[in-house]
C-alpha cells in the first residue's frame, strides 16, 4: 500500500489536522497521521510542519518519540541540549525529558515523529519548571512557553 506524496509535503488522503486541540502553547505547525497503527504494528507516523518563526510546546511525557528531520532546519531541546538539526537527521526523544523544535532558521522544518498508539498525554512547563529550565542560559535563551 501506498501513500502518494502529492507536493511540498501533502500527501494524497491525509488531511492537514491541527497540531494539538487547543492551547496556544505552540506556533505555526500542523499536523499529518500518515500511519495510524494496526494491532501488529501499534504505533503511528505522524508529518508535523513548522514554518519560519514556529514552534512546537514545550513539553515532556513518559513515552518515547522518534523524529527524523525531512525537510528544511530549525533547533531542537532535548533535555538541557538544544541543537541545530536538518533533514536526515534522527532525533531520538527519551521519556520524561522537556523537548521543543523551533523553526528558527528562516525555513520551514518538517519531520516525521514515530510514537506508540498507547501513550500518556504530554504535560507542559508549570512556572517552577520554567524557573528551573531557565537556570541555563542557553535554555532560557531558547525555550518558548
Ligand atoms: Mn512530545
Amino acid at each position: 500500500m501506498v501513500i502518494r506524496h502529492t507536493d511540498d509535503s501533502h500527501w494524497q488522503s491525509v488531511s492537514v489536522l491541527n497540531y494539538k486541540e487547543e492551547g496556544h502553547h505552540f506556533s505555526r505547525i500542523t499536523r499529518q497521521v500518515l500511519y495510524d497503527g494496526c494491532p501488529e504494528l501499534p504505533c503511528q507516523l505522524r508529518y508535523f510542519e513548522i514554518a519560519v518563526g514556529g514552534h512546537s510546546s514545550l513539553e515532556h511525557h513518559e513515552h518515547v518519540h522518534l523524529v527524523f528531520i525531512v525537510r528544511g532546519e530549525g533547533d531542537v531541546l532535548v533535555g538541557n541540549e538544544v541543537q541545530r538539526v536538518s533533514e536526515k537527521d534522527l532525533v531520538t526523544i527519551p521519556g520524561n525529558t522537556w523537548h521543543q523544535f523551533q523553526a528558527d532558521r528562516g525555513v520551514p522544518l518538517g519531520f516525521l515523529c514515530l510514537v506508540n498508539v498507547d501513550r500518556d498525554r504530554p504535560s507542559l512547563p508549570t512556572e517552577e519548571d520554567l524557573e528551573s529550565l531557565r537556570r541555563d542560559p542557553r535554555v532560557a535563551a531558547f525555550i518558548k512557553s
